[in-house]
């Protein structure tokens, strides 16, 4: 049942997810203006939204514009309109579009220049977890812009997250979380095609992900003391040992005939840290080796 105080919401981007964004609000009960390159996905979007044609009219005397768009370049482009950007005068832009922690900053200046008050912000869910427990969303920027918006912007993630005042926090967070991801899944897909190749069925090792997540979760847990003391020395596992362990995995992958590219990188890596002369020191003592050269 919707509660609270109605707010003119404008969404621009009827995609996957600003379809499930304006949704969200206007089952809130706000009042959602929607608006989308593709006239047709606008009109689509339903739940009692109201499509425009134009995007002016659309963000015109609204107090809150939502931005879901492919890329900020696509932002820029539309801004880039005398009417719009001057319709968007006074409002509050939140660029729920992903991107770097410098195109953030790039919004922000946009925004400065326009008289828009800005918030960069990261939605960490795919659009069917919109509204519900499992959608989280990093905002970053002006403190008191992030809370006179968040009961209103609740509506998409109750777990609305303020990082940081510097306007590229959400956005270098959200990167951080999808390089975990990415990289975590890529380990998982070889991980099975490993298992897959040597006869043994991938069910068997998905099965032990609470082993290998826990490892991981163990050891970011360690890494975090370590980075900030600067002290990577321990007495669990050297990192000789661990790049043992890695050549392992590079032969079974030679030996299977599965792409070997992945584990060659990571013992590339791991290695660069021997040659650093951190091998007696724990795992996490790679990080003080990933300055670019
Ligand atoms: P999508 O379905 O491909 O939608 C992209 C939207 O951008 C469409 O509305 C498209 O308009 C518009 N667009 C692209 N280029 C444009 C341009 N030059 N001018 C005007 N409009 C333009 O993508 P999506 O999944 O909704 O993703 C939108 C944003 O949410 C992305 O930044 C994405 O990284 C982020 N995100 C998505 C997910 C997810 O699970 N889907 C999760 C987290 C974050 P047309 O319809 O006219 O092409």
């Amino acid at each position: 049942m919707p509660s609270g105080r109605s707010t003119k919401i404008a969404v621009i981007g009827s995609g996957l997810m600003g379809s499930a964004l304006a949704r969200a609000f206007a089952a809130a009960g706000h009042e959602v203006a929607v608006w989308n390159r593709t006239p047709g996905k606008a009109r689509a979007v339903g739940g009692g939204t109201l499509a425009f044609e134009s995007l002016t009219e659309a963000v015109s005397g609204r107090e809150l514009v939502v931005v879901s768009l492919s890329n900020y370049a696509a932002f820029a482009e539309l801004v880039a309109s005398a009417p719009v950007a001057s319709a968007l005068a006074g409002t509050t832009v939140v660029q729920l579009t992903s991107g770097s922690p410098a195109d953030a900053r790039g919004g922000l200046e946009w925004a400065k220049a326009h008289g828009v008050d800005y918030l960069d912000a990261a939605i960490l869910a795919f659009p069917g977890f919109v509204a519900t427990d499992y959608a989280t969303v990093f905002y970053a920027g002006s403190r008191a812009t992030f809370d006179r918006h968040l009961e209103a912007l609740q509506a998409i993630a109750k777990n609305s997250v303020y990082v940081d005042e510097k306007i590229g926090s959400a956005a270098t967070l959200d990167c951080a979380i999808l390089e975990a991801f990415y990289g975590g899944t890529l380990a998982v897909l070889h991980a099975a095609a490993m298992c897959k190749a040597e006869g043994l069925d991938p069910k068997a090792f998905l099965a032990q992900k609470n082993s290998f997540l826990g490892l991981i979760s163990v050891t970011a847990d360690a890494a975090q003391g370590m980075i900030e003391s600067n002290d990577f020395s321990g007495d669990q596992c050297s990192l000789n040992t661990h790049v043992a362990a890695l050549e392992h995995i590079v032969r079974l992958s030679t030996d299977a005939r599965i792409s070997s590219r992945f584990p060659k990188e990571l013992l590339e890596n791991y290695r660069r840290a021997l040659t650093a002369g951190l091998g007696e020191k724990e795992l996490p003592a790679v990080f003080s080796t990933l300055k670019q050269d």
